[in-house]
């Protein structure tokens, strides 16, 4: 895939990320230090959230924020089908059974009268995915969870800088979880970031990503950090609280180098949005009036910071001619992928929870004709020409094989 010619995803990285990343390799200090602090900063700024916890993947993350609220055993989490495997995953990371409901066509968000429709006594929390970084209904959603009183929490992992009606990802939930794997709009290489304004939640995520050492745990000279006397290499005071543990914690630091790289990123940020918003507009403009597909929906209300770029095929295509389609594509040096097969569907959900095709027929219906398109911030007019020209051909082939 790394040699093809037009890839799927690459990641943005300039000669500031370099410069950050190589200042804090020559501090020497490598690890809970002031880079993992200012990314929280800026990142929990651009989500209008109080706080933010940085930690090594959005997947430890979400994993966090669910066992910071308690939920466990016995609970009910609502969630969707259409999404990447690690927003219902987190979901049993801590015991609790997901109740996925089906996707609004158009979004391909969770539509929202099914997950009213879908609590029950035992709901202790909605958990919604921005799929490709598009923020229809959370604030619907955050209603219902409300009127319910129960937690929002937003996988919003693909939607860092997207806005719904004024407000951005990250901010509809009791907590809000990002992801910066490299096919993100920003990457720390792995990394994720908790944002929330509950003082009580981002403590214990705090906490819990750092061993279960205490609340409110500072690391040794922190604010005058100096090289030598840290708990990264003294082990801190004896009987102080580097080594006392209160809780059931994990290790989920983020390094220094990668905040490095996500605070370079962040600098960039704008600019990084601007980029895609201008690739997203040259793949409408070209492929738009296409009957064969449809492209993605925004609601007016949004302004999107995307993060893939996925048609669909018109409903007459099946899973095997996408396949198809996507390989030949493959072939001819173009980057496609089938964002994303349904969580349901998955052998491990199919085996534990005996889901089979039919219990979600949006979701099944969608996720079968999806094609995710080549999608990075340096995507010229040329390359995007060829990509919507080996599609072409591609669409062509098949309809000449069905004609024939
Ligand atoms: C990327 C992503 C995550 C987190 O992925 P990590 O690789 O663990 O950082 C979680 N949920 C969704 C929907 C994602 O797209």
């Amino acid at each position: 895939m790394s040699d093809i010619e037009i890839p799927l995803s690459r990641p943005d990285i300039t000669s500031l990320e370099e410069e950050l990343v190589l200042q804090t390799l020559r501090s020497g200090r490598l690890s809970i230090g002031p880079r993992v602090e200012e990314f929280e900063r800026s990142v929990a700024a651009r989500a209008g959230s109080r706080y933010g916890v940085a930690v090594s993947s959005g997947t430890c993350g979400l994993h966090l924020v669910l066992k910071g609220l308690n939920i466990g055993p016995g609970d009910e989490v609502i969630t969707t089908p259409f999404s990447f495997i690690a927003s219902a995953n987190c979901i049993l990371y801590v015991g609790a059974r997901p109740v996925f409901v089906d996707i609004d066509p158009k979004s391909l968000n969770m539509d929202p009268a099914l997950v009213e429709a879908a609590i029950t006594p035992r709901t202790k929390a909605i958990l919604a995915v921005e799929t490709f970084g598009n923020p229809q209904w959370m604030d619907t959603y955050a209603q219902i969870a409300a009127r319910h009183e129960i937690p929002l929490i937003e996988d919003c992992c693909e939607a860092l800088g997207t806005m719904h009606r004024g407000r951005p990802a990250g901010s509809f939930g009791r907590a809000g979880v990002f992801g910066f794997y490299p096919n993100k709009q920003i990457t720390t290489g792995e990394g994720g970031m908790i944002v929330t304004d509950d003082p009580r939640l981002a403590e214990m995520c705090r906490s819990m990503r750092n061993q279960g050492r205490p609340l409110g745990w500072q690391p040794p000279g922190s604010g005058t950090i100096a090289v030598g006397m840290t708990s990264q290499s003294a082990g801190g005071q004896p009987g102080g609280s580097w080594l006392r543990h209160e809780r059931l914690g994990y290790n989920y630091r983020l390094a220094e180098l990668n905040a490095a790289l996500g605070v370079a990123q962040m600098r960039r940020l704008d600019e990084i949005i601007e980029a895609r918003q201008r690739v997203a507009q040259l793949y409408i403009h070209r492929l738009a009036g296409n009957p064969h597909l449809i492209m993605p929906t925004i609601d007016q209300d949004s302004v999107m910071s995307w993060f893939v770029f996925v048609v669909r095929l018109a409903t007459s295509y099946t899973q095997e001619e996408r396949d198809r389609i996507i390989r030949g594509m493959r072939n001819h040096e173009v980057g496609a992928a089938d964002y994303f097969p349904c969580i349901h569907l998955q052998p491990f959900y199919r085996e534990e929870f005996g889901y089979g095709p039919g219990a979600f027929p949006i979701a099944e219906s969608v996720s079968q004709r999806t094609i995710a398109l080549p999608f990075y911030n340096d995507l010229t007019p040329r390359d995007i020409e060829m990509v919507a020209q080996t599609l072409e051909l591609m669409l062509k082939r098949e309809n000449l094989s069905r004609a024939g």
